[in-house]
């Protein structure tokens, strides 16, 4: 018996449209834990030595693990697995939210895609009910129009995740959305399933996850929710999420600036979790069964958008990193980069690198096609978003990593380009 786990491998070839399951083989649950366990296990024994991370060869694994589901808190996160299309290397993004809980009670510990679907499609999973649906109504949609249209469509107990244009034009950093602004959002992830024709994913379960012994798991797992309930340093967590950081952050020089020239940014003040709390939060927003909710639903009335976030590391890349000092431009930024689906993270580099450029004279206006790129314009932060979503003028070249920008901007660019192995540098 194996306890904890859903008990299935679902995997869905998108080019022949079959779908099969396999029982999961407790040797592979012995020896690679979790969510990331199994990612890794498939991609290395199965993704084909070579394979072009956007071609229908990679592989799109999708993993709660042994936890995921049950009453242990902190075990909200879902695990989505491929070959990075930004890095050519792994690629291992997770998600909060409520999904990772919906695979296992649907009774699945990885759902592997692979090849790609002929037309736009999405995932519909409903137990064992398994069906590749037709998704060209939604092709084209932002990440958050497409999850309330199914929540819609197919019932509020669905959870589901998205891409947005960025997955659909293979925007290498691309990332994979769900529960309305949680994302897997490192590696380009929504651009492996933005290849493989699949524009969301669709799950609900109801089937029960078994441990060893309940009582003491009981046990156990009300202990270690009242010890994050009672925790001092949790509550500060709770009430102002990641961004409670931001003026730690910034105290200690290691706020991304600039395109990281600084460490400090004037007006960061502007940006902190209280200043956040107290202009735009509505409310908390947390993964399943989270003791302490990071997330924080936002009202940016000066936008007229809802959002969840910003969380610190969107501050420090949208914001700081483009020098935005108003908390309801960058949380606006945020709302653009989650539904265009765009990691955060890597497009406020890839932007801020883009400023560097222009400030220092190595791109030009005609290049930004009118664009003013300077630090702390955030309409053009707005509109560069909005470039590389769709893969305009110099979007197109800005979407696939700040790595491949500098090289076709030359001209020294290399050097003030923040990267390792073509991953965009995070907020810390
Ligand atoms: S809400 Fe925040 S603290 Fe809670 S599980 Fe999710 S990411 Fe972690």
């Amino acid at each position: 018996m194996l306890y904890g786990y859903g008990g299935n491998i679902l995997r869905i070839d998108l080019t022949s449209g079959s779908v099969s399951t396999e029982p999961t083989d407790p040797k592979i649950a012995e020896k690679f834990l979790g969510g990331r366990g199994f990612g890794i296990y498939f991609l290395f024994t199965e993704l084909p030595r070579g394979a072009d991370p956007m071609g229908p060869d990679n592989l799109l694994i999708i993993s709660p693990g042994p936890l995921s589901g049950t009453l242990v808190p902190g075990a909200g996160k879902l695990d989505i697995t491929c070959k990075s299309p930004l890095t050519g290397g792994y690629a291992g993004a997770n998600v909060g939210g409520l999904l990772t809980a919906e695979i296992k009670y649907a009774g699945y510990d990885s759902i592997i895609l692979k090849g790609k679907a002929p037309k736009p499609v999405y995932i519909f999973v409903d137990n064992d009910k398994v069906e590749i649906r037709d998704a060209s109504d939604l092709w084209g949609k932002g990440s958050l129009e497409t999850e309330k249209i199914l929540k819609d469509r197919l019932g509020e107990e669905f959870q589901i995740a998205t891409i947005g244009p960025g997955g659909e034009n293979g925007v290498k950093f691309a990332c994979i959305t769900h529960d309305f602004g949680r994302q897997a959002g490192r590696g380009g992830v929504g651009a492996v399933m933005g290849s493989k024709n699949v524009k969301a994913i669709a799950v609900r379960g109801n089937k029960s996850i078994l441990v060893a012994d309940v009582q003491a798991f009981r046990k156990a797992a009300r202990a270690m929710y009242k010890a994050c309930k009672d925790s001092s340093g949790l509550q500060v967590w709770q009430r102002y999420g990641t961004a409670g950081v931001t003026t730690w952050s910034n105290e200690i020089g290691a706020f991304p600036t600039r395109n990281f020239s600084s460490g400090q940014l004037e007006g960061y003040e502007n940006l902190s979790g209280e200043v956040m709390r107290e202009k735009i939060v509505i409310t908390d927003k947390g993964c399943f069964g989270c003791p302490s909710p990071c997330g924080k639903w936002s009202h940016v009335k000066k936008h007229g958008v809802r959002v969840e976030g910003p969380e610190y590391e969107s501050t420090a890349l949208l914001g700081g990193d483009c020098a935005l000092t108003d908390i309801e431009d960058v949380a606006y930024a945020n709302y653009l980069a989650d539904d265009l689906g765009l990691d955060s993270i890597s497009a406020g580099n890839v932007i801020a690198f883009a400023m560097e450029c222009y400030e220092r004279g190595i791109l030009t206006d005609k290049d930004t096609g009118g664009i003013r790129l300077t630090f702390g314009n955030a309409e053009a932060v707005f509109a560069m978003l909005k470039k590389i979503a769709y893969r305009e003028g110099i979007g197109a070249i800005l979407a696939e990593g700040v790595k491949h920008a500098s090289g076709v901007f030359g001209k020294g660019s290399e050097a003030f380009a923040i990267q390792a192995k073509g991953m965009e540098f995070s907020g810390y």
